[in-house]
């Protein structure tokens, strides 16, 4: 099936190509893409494109897309694959929802004494198991830089710890790497960042602290870091760091100057996840 599957691919390409102004102005508006090769932005554009073809964007009353915004969230989204074959590694949903701004979203959580709490919650980006992805457009226009910020990348993240099962901070591993590797990196720095915080709440970690809610989290922020400020995560986790490295398939990456895994937190885990801009701060969620 691989003719059929490159011949597919050449049709769609040619079909509705990504004109060279309009790549080139994307380029332009995203920081995090000058680290890639010609080779590199050359491929990103191409699965860019894919993407596009592949993914149906809504955007909400308030919000208009234009074709630059819609090569920019293109982009971001195929960034973290860039380097892995060309699996689907985005099956499973096949619509991004996109919000003018940050948006409430109903939260329910049962304490352990059996009550039940209901709130509105102002999320920036929300994944679901079997559904579409949510990003408030604000925040997709500041995942574009090298700060450790990346509204896209964190919420498809969870989309691909998701493809076996719940998110739980263990997405599907590459045949070349071990769950136990993978699990003793991730847990040790998730036990470093929740100890750190436990001493002091205020504490500035090297990483976004919404990383100590649970192991679903972490690995998304982890991910952030790994696209937007990796000189950051190597410096503090440096497990974590190699883990991701393998995971991406990013062993040429140039760097721009600029589970199985136990859940044993007390910041419980859950499948749908949020974040603001400002993430740390308010709408910090408490399961
Ligand atoms: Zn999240």
């Amino acid at each position: 099936m691989g003719w059929w599957r490159a011949w597919r691919r050449r049709r769609a390409l040619a079909r509705q190509p990504i004109p060279d102004a309009l790549w080139a102005e994307v380029c332009h508006r995203l920081p995090v893409l000058d680290g890639l090769s010609d080779e590199e932005t050359d491929l990103l554009r191409e699965r860019a494109t894919l993407f596009l073809q592949e993914k149906a964007l809504t955007a909400l009353p308030g919000l208009e897309l234009d074709d630059a915004a819609r090569v920019h969230l293109a982009a971001l989204a195929q960034l973290p694959l860039l380097h892995l074959e060309e699996l689907d590694w985005y099956q499973g949903f096949h619509e991004i929802v996109l919000y003018p701004d940050d948006f409430l979203s109903p939260q329910r959580h049962r304490d352990a004494g059996g009550i039940e709490h209901e709130w509105d919650a102002e999320h920036s980006g929300e994944a679901w198991q079997q559904g579409p992805v949510i990003l408030a457009w604000p925040g997709v226009l500041a995942s574009g830089e090298w700060e450790g910020y990346n509204l896209v990348v964190h919420e498809l993240a969870h989309k691909l710890d998701m493809l076996n099962g719940d998110a739980n901070g263990l997405p599907p591993l590459h045949g070349n790497m071990r769950i136990q590797a993978w699990a003793q990196a991730m847990q040790a720095a998730y036990d470093d960042l929740n100890q750190q915080l436990d001493e002091d709440p205020d504490r500035e970690t090297a990483i976004d602290p919404y990383a100590a809610e649970n192991p679903a989290e972490f690995f998304a922020v982890a991910c952030e870091y790994f696209f937007n400020a990796p000189d950051l995560l190597a410096g503090a986790y440096p497990a974590v760091y190699e883990q991701l490295k393998l995971f991406s398939g990013k062993t040429r990456w140039h760097v721009s100057n600029a589970c199985a895994w136990p859940t044993n937190s007390r910041r419980h885990s859950t499948m749908v996840e949020r974040h603001g801009p400002m993430r740390g701060t308010a709408g910090r969620m408490c399961l």
